[in-house]
């Protein structure tokens, strides 16, 4: 059964989740502060999807998230933004997070998002295949899902490695926004185009030379961005 966190101070709101994901077929993990979610995970390393709320009583959800990054658990992150908090989305992007719901949201629209980032991650019994892309100084691992530099490591979330594996699998293609967020988020998501635009940003802090002039990650202007030459 796939394994859900849910981060959430408020009582109610976490119940009415709760209820909701487990008819969904979700196994639940609560979590009421952000050590205690943090603990959680530690406990339960088969958790696949962590949704965190922002406004807790101890740290806030972006530094659970951050956390989350920081160590090698390698879990999709949803932040639970309010409405009036439009500068949170690109916040809990910049600090990691793979996607966002903004409250007040339906049960559907919850369970859609974490069946798309489930769907994104690969679930436990995906097939194991074994293959490195080799272009110029990086080495992607599409086995372990893990990218080099020059022979170092570059930590990326869930969303950067899909949309770096897009780019090496199409060296020297355009590839348009809308494709990158129809291949990376699926189909049906309907999220905004500069969800796109905040990972790019995010890859090049990671990977360019000076991200204010990219060099592997090119702006296609206009259009949408390209790898390589
Ligand atoms: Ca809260």
């Amino acid at each position: 059964m796939k394994k859900v966190l849910i981060l959430e101070d408020e009582v109610n709101i976490r119940s009415f989740v709760v209820i909701n994901l487990k008819r969904a077929g979700y196994d639940v993990i609560e979590a009421g502060t952000g050590m205690e979610a943090l603990d959680k995970l530690q406990k339960n390393p088969d958790i696949g999807v962590a949704i965190l709320d922002v406004m807790l009583p101890d740290i806030d959800g972006f530094e659970v998230c951050r956390r989350i990054r920081a160590s090698s658990m390698p879990i999709g992150v949803i932040m639970l933004t309010a409405r009036s908090q439009e500068m949170d989305k690109v916040t809990g992007l910049m600090t990691g997070a793979d996607d966002y719901v903004t409250k007040p949201f339906s049960p559907a629209e919850l369970t859609a998002r974490i069946d798309a980032l489930f769907r994104r991650i690969g679930g436990p019994d995906k097939k194991i295949e074994s293959e490195l892309l080799m272009q110029g100084d990086f080495v992607m691992n599409t086995r372990n899902h893990t990218l080099k530099k020059d022979g170092e490591r570059i930590r990326l979330t869930q969303v950067e490695y899909a949309i770096m594996k897009l780019f090496m699998q199409n060296p020297g293609k355009a590839i348009s926004r809308e494709d990158i967020l129809a291949h990376v988020w699926g189909r049906e998501y309907n999220g905004d185009l500069k969800i796109v635009d905040v990972n790019i940003r995010r890859l090049r802090i990671k990977i360019e030379e000076n991200p204010q002039n990219p060099t592997f990650i090119t702006t296609v202007w206009g259009f949408g961005y390209k790898w390589g030459q």
